[in-house]
């Protein structure tokens, strides 16, 4: 069985094949550290988490990437505002995130690159562009020329009168054509501003992206995400200067989460119509805002009402409900047999299993997984209510284990390393070895360490413990 994804490069639902099997590079916008995120931006990271996590689930080894975005127009108007630095600003806002990832149960990146921490990376980028004919100074700013590159407009597909129509944007009498976007913009009095061989000034918001991506993950990405409001022309333009740059693919898959709306309306900063999470966590525990966002396919919007999170609130309460009296079941039915029905339900756990993967692979259809779920919870349901053994619980426990690690509600204990993930990592450890690739087992054998995984050669093969 493979995964399935909607890629908006093509429009279609493709097979995901990785460019090197078994290793997937994920790059994922990050937040723009003026305030605190709202939950209409914590949606977006929350589809991505589950996606990460279910490629990891299903056995690949996952580098995820999501860049912190520390200057842009309204970093600098709030740190004026504030009177601080756009360093101090962003350092508050950070940690802030980070509060509101754990709240939520997003795993944390394995880099989360901030942009000022990369202005060499990204001028060197915008001088490879200005070499390759697809840039041009003006006056201490560096634009993108989407006339040198015909291909612009790749990944939406539109004309280029559409996407004139399509964006806001912005006037400006040094620009060739009015798409042109700014790589460099010159520092503007009171302004914080780098070096750089056009005079002092800062980055734009769509190379630092490119430069991140690439120097962390390489020219060609496996998959490149965001909120659908990125696809253009953030990414448009991030492809157009990846792509221009390297002549390569700049990313195979590209994924866009819907919005979270509220009252009709995409919730947003500038409509005023947000809430954060400190303010919906005194009502709601956090776990219940990330099960209402599973609750719907991660590409079709989401309307916020109370309703609604009453209702994904009653709902999870079911599914722990179960989990506390399989829990009971385990310590106290041990001397109850396996009915026939019990038994009939255990051969079949195997067969939910299946499902719920059938359903993930299907583009990763969280919502069609947890009526996977909920079917389950109703059959054990009727087996528990006339009292059930240990040996179902068990069983049962251990698959909504399994279950919880992938979707990130329902967990009992830490983010483990699932047994999938352990093998998976032993096979290509095994596959390196064969190819005499010692630097890479090592590598693999280092990471299995680092997450308390000890392996043991033995004649047989290699073995595992937890440590
Ligand atoms: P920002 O911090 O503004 O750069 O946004 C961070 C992420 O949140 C981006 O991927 C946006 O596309 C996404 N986003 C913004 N508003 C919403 C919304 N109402 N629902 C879902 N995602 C959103
Ligand atoms: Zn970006």
């Amino acid at each position: 069985m493979t995964i399935r994804v909607h890629n908006d490069l093509t429009g279609k639902k493709e097979d995901f094949v990785p460019l090197r099997p078994g290793r997937v590079t994920f790059y994922l916008c990050g937040p723009t550290v003026y305030g605190r995120a709202h939950i209409g931006n914590l949606r977006t990271f929350v589809s991505f988490d589950v996606i990460r996590r279910y490629l990891r689930y299903r056995g690949h080894e996952v580098t995820f990437v999501r860049n912190v975005t520390d200057v842009d127009d309204r970093m600098i108007k709030r740190s004026q505002e504030r009177g601080i630095t756009i360093d101090e600003l962003a350092t508050q806002y950070i940690e802030l995130f980070e509060t509101d990832q754990r709240s939520l149960n997003i795993l944390p990146p394995e880099v989360a690159p901030r942009a000022t921490a990369h202005v060499p990376e990204i001028i060197g980028l915008i001088e490879r562009l200005l070499q390759k004919g697809l840039a041009y100074e003006a006056d201490g700013d560096v634009y993108f020329s989407i006339e040198a590159y015909p291909e612009y407009g790749q990944l939406t597909r539109q004309s280029l009168d559409e996407m004139q129509a399509g964006a806001r944007v912005e006037v400006n009498e040094r620009k060739r054509h009015p798409l042109d976007f700014a790589l460099w913009k010159r520092q503007k009095p009171g302004e914080p501003a780098w070096n750089s061989p056009w005079g002092p000034g800062r980055p734009g918001w769509h190379i630092e992206c490119s430069a991140m991506a690439m120097k962390y993950l390489g020219d060609t990405l496996d998959i490149h995400a965001g909120g659908i409001d990125l696809l253009f022309p953030h990414h448009e333009n991030e492809l157009a200067q990846s792509s221009g740059v390297t002549g390569k693919p700049f990313a195979r898959y590209w994924l866009h989460g819907a919005f979270l709306n509220f009252e009709g309306e995409k919730m947003s900063k500038s409509l005023g119509n947000v809430f954060d999470l400190g303010e919906l966590s005194r009502r709601y525990d956090p776990e219940v805002l990330r099960f209402f966002y599973l609750s719907v396919h991660y590409r079709s919007p989401l309307s916020l009402s109370d309703e609604l999170l009453q209702s994904a609130r009653s709902a999870l309460e079911r599914l722990k409900n179960l989990q506390d009296n399989l829990r009971y079941q385990v310590e106290h039915g041990a001397l109850q047999q396996v009915t026939p029905d019990e038994a009939d339900l255990l051969s079949r756990l195997g067969e939910y299993r299946r499902r719920f993967i059938e359903q993930m692979d299907d583009d990763f259809n969280s919502a069609a997984a947890l009526a996977v779920i909920f079917q389950l919870t109703r059959e054990v349901n009727l087996l528990v209510a006339r009292g059930g053994s240990a040996e179902l619980a068990r069983g049962v426990l251990a698959l909504f284990d399994e279950w919880a690690g992938v979707l990130g509600v329902l967990q009992t204990g830490p983010n483990p390393i699932t047994d999938a993930e352990v093998e998976a990592l032993v096979t290509r450890r095994q596959e390196a070895r064969r190819a005499k690739n010692w630097s890479e087992a090592d590598r693999i054998r280092d990471r299995l360490a680092a997450q308390g995984i000890v392996l043991e050669d033995t004649p047989q093969g290699v073995r595992y413990k937890r440590k």
